[in-house]
């Protein structure tokens, strides 16, 4: 599926448009990762090429680990993403301390509860204008 960049709902991933690519380029490959403060060391969600704690923008690449529990979710019915099928569960996923806002991929909605475990399952979605793919962070029930 293809959109016009107008209405395209999903970030620029390639090392042209973010300096955060390599968070994509390791989600493509499975591995959910995050940016650890090269200034002071703090470990954000999500991933940022500057510091909120000291203001450096030096910082290294961390993996997280690939599980988490539920922290919270909605159930989204209507009015749904081109290209989303419905419902669509949406949860704040608990992953070492961090609160991910992410979706829950093949959740019957009805079944899902706070706290329950789950397993990164990323997401690909529309290719970029250029036609490179991209990635969402996105969890499954375990
Ligand atoms: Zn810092």
């Amino acid at each position: 599926m293809s959109y016009f960049r107008a209405i395209d709902p999903f970030p620029l991933e390639s090392a042209e448009h973010t300096k955060l690519h390599e968070f994509y380029a390791r989600l493509a490959g499975g591995r959910l990762a995050t940016t650890r403060c090269g200034g002071c060391g703090a470990t954000t969600w999500p991933p940022r090429g500057f510091c909120p704690e000291c203001a450096s923008d030096r910082f290294e690449w961390v993996d997280l680990p690939a599980e988490g529990t539920v922290h919270a979710f909605t159930v989204q019915d209507a009015g749904l993403p081109a290209g989303f099928d419905g419902p669509r569960v949406f949860a704040i996923v608990k992953v070492a301390g961090h609160r991910i806002f992410s979706i829950l991929t093949g959740a019957d909605p009805g079944a899902v509860r706070v706290g329950q475990r789950v397993a990164l399952a990323p997401l690909r979605v529309a290719d970029d204008p250029r036609g490179h793919p991209r990635w969402l962070p996105a969890f499954r029930v375990t």
